[in-house]
């Protein structure tokens, strides 16, 4: 850190320096009084700054950006509700524990005092301070470079999560004194496993009959894709992907279990857990999925996570997974496991499951089932695509949606697929995508050069989890994002309205000019059936179709694909409730054929 003369005139300014010296590229956030002059720093800077229509999106989106490219994402709101609605991105990254986020936010005044009414007052340090890592009001203006080091810092030195700093109007407006500039933040250091621990790993691997690796988003995050392939290639051990540690090696790859999840889960009686927890996602790696005698080794950069709930706490490695991995990877040079009853096994199970899949898939059906409109959104898709499956990059949400279109639309690349995560929040989508979108083929953070090809954002929408943020859609025109949004619109939220569905006369309302009455739909999962959101995304100035079958289907993602100045929104009537036997997998419930 060096102090000099300050070339700085404002807070604002000062702000904007430190952030361009942490070498940030991106903002994502809403401005008000007191950050509009925050904003407008940082672009005078040259950081760019993508404003939303809900600090919730802006939160979502800043936190996606922190995943895809291994350094926090930056967003700036106002004060008091500006936080309020920001804590929903707070939550969700520190939940997903690989989703870093700097968030900064105004407030009063620091003369007024607590109680004194200013505009959005809100103590916001306190509210944050236990659901962030380190949250922070700068004790002055020149404190606050930094502030915004340390907070930036910790929100992805060790495990991932939020640093906050709270900006109050008098700094962002004051003349600084001193300015201390600060530096990049250099990459965390990788820790390596202990050894000792690394060779009981090593042993258990050895000794055993039905082993697995399972990969979770955190071998994501840590970008472990090239040592963790060398040492699956090698050792020749099955591996089970995550939902979000889909993509880290390939779904083709011969040794993925992902269709015959539930027998890999149950069978296994060794499991190498790398980059992922015992929570709900795993059935917490207890019987029935999985067996009682299972030895978990689990890998974690959080000491905290380790030696709990069902893994062994004597297999327990506290490491950066690419460094331990690759320790492991020395220590069973000589080593491939060879067992033809535990791969038969598993290849038979998933030979079932597939055979069931690639029924449903291949199907005609009217009305159009998930299952059919996603085979039909893949294949259209990867054949308009240069790159193929590679250009592509999913974000998913929506119970169904994400449940039944997990397995049809694989992956070959690790971060090219998101969705609503640890926490399942629905509602990340659209910010998801669009933080993809600026990652991907607009700063180029998440790809170590500058790609010939685009990546094309695609985003599988349940109707209820798109309502969530909607008007984001006005967000990916106004920055002509090309966006492609598909929305499951089966009226509602899981199984939607059905023929069934109980309803009431509605005796307050008149009815309409000829006095027709309309029945109104009883049942806490029904959403408007009618909604135009193809409409409505045309109104947001992106463009729509609804399709009901498959032809118009089809047509929509050709056309869609060739819009390039903005979004697409392909509102698809979908069997609701009767035209498809639904699976609640997201709960962890799916019988046989249902794969994460
Ligand atoms: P999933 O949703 O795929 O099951 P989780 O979110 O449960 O994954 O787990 C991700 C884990 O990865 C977290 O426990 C986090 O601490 C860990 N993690 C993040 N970065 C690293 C890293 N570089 N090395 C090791 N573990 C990491
Ligand atoms: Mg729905």
């Amino acid at each position: 850190m060096s102090h000099q003369s300050p070339p700085v005139e404002t807070g604002a300014q000062l702000i904007a320096h430190s952030l361009r010296s942490l070498d940030v590229r991106i903002i994502f956030g809403i401005v008000g009084i007191p950050v509009i002059e925050v904003a407008e720093a940082c672009l005078a800077l040259g950081i760019k700054f993508v404003s939303f229509r809900n600090e919730q999106a802006a939160s979502y989106a800043a936190s996606a950006y922190g995943y895809l490219t291994g350094r926090p994402g930056v967003c700036l709101v106002v004060g008091g509700p500006g936080v309020l609605h920001a804590m929903a991105g707070v939550g969700n990254s520190m939940a997903n524990a690989t989703y870093p986020l700097l968030l900064l936010a105004g407030s009063a005044e620091t003369s007024a005092g607590p109680t004194k009414g200013a505009f959005q007052q809100l103590d916001a340090v306190s509210l944050l301070a236990p659901h962030t890592k380190f949250a922070v009001r700068p004790p002055s203006l020149e404190g606050l470079p930094q502030a915004i080091w340390d907070a930036y810092r910790l929100a992805f030195y060790g495990r991932p999560g939020v640093g906050f700093v709270d900006l109050p109007a008098d700094y962002i407006q004051g003349v600084p004194r001193e300015v201390v500039r600060i530096q990049r933040v250099g990459e965390q250091p990788r820790v390596p496993g202990d050894e000792r621990r690394v060779t009981a790993v090593a042993e258990a691997l050895k000794g055993a009959e039905r082993p697995l690796v399972v990969i979770g988003k955190g071998a994501a995050y840590a970008r472990a894709e090239g040592v963790l392939r060398e040492f699956i290639d090698a050792a020749k051990i099955p591996f089970l992907p995550t939902p979000q540690g889909k993509g880290v090696l390939p779904d083709d790859h011969p040794l993925n279990t992902s269709s015959a999840r539930s027998a890999a889960l149950a069978g296994a009686d060794v499991v190498l857990l790398v980059g992922a927890r015992l929570n709900w996602i795993l059935h917490f790696g207890e019987p029935p999925k999985w067996s009682a005698g299972v030895r978990i080794a689990q890998i974690d950069i959080s000491p905290e996570e380790l030696d709990h709930g069902t893994a062994d706490p004597t297999l327990s490695i506290h490491g950066d997974i690419a460094s331990v991995i690759a320790q492991l990877k020395t220590q069973l040079s000589n080593y491939h496991h060879v067992s033809s009853s535990w791969s038969n096994a598993l290849s038979t199970s998933a030979a079932k499951n597939l055979a069931i899949a690639r029924v449903k898939a291949s199907t005609p059906t009217n009305p159009l089932t998930y299952h059919r409109t996603f085979a039909l959104i893949k294949s259209t898709l990867e054949s308009l695509s240069p790159g193929g499956a590679e250009n592509l990059v999913y974000v998913s949400e929506g119970a169904n949606t994400m449940d039944i279109s997990r397995s049809i639309f694989t992956v070959s690349q690790p971060r090219q697929r998101l969705d609503a995560g640890t926490y399942a929040t629905m509602g990340v989508g659209l910010g998801y995508a669009i933080a993809a979108e600026m990652a991907y083929n607009y700063t180029h953070e998440a790809v170590p050069s500058t790609p010939s090809i685009r990546k094309r954002i695609i985003s599988l929408e349940g109707d209820s989890a798109l309502g969530f943020s909607l008007p984001e859609i006005e967000t990916m025109s106004r920055y002509r994002l090309p966006i492609i949004i598909f929305v499951m619109n089966n009226g509602g939220v899981y199984h939607g309205i059905s023929d069934n569905t109980p309803t009431w006369g509605a005796d307050w309302w008149d009815g309409d000019k000829e006095g027709k009455r309309r029945d109104v739909l009883l049942t806490s999962t029904a959403l408007g059936f009618e909604t135009g959101y193809d409409v409505v995304a045309r109104g947001l100035g992106g463009r729509g179709w609804r399709v009901v079958d498959e032809e118009g289907l089809v047509e929509a993602v050709r056309e869609a694909w060739d819009h390039r100045d903005g979004p697409s929104v392909v509102n698809v009537i979908a069997a609701s409730g009767v035209g498809e036997k639904l699976e609640f997998g997201w709960l962890g419930k799916e019988k046989g054929g249902g794969s994460k």
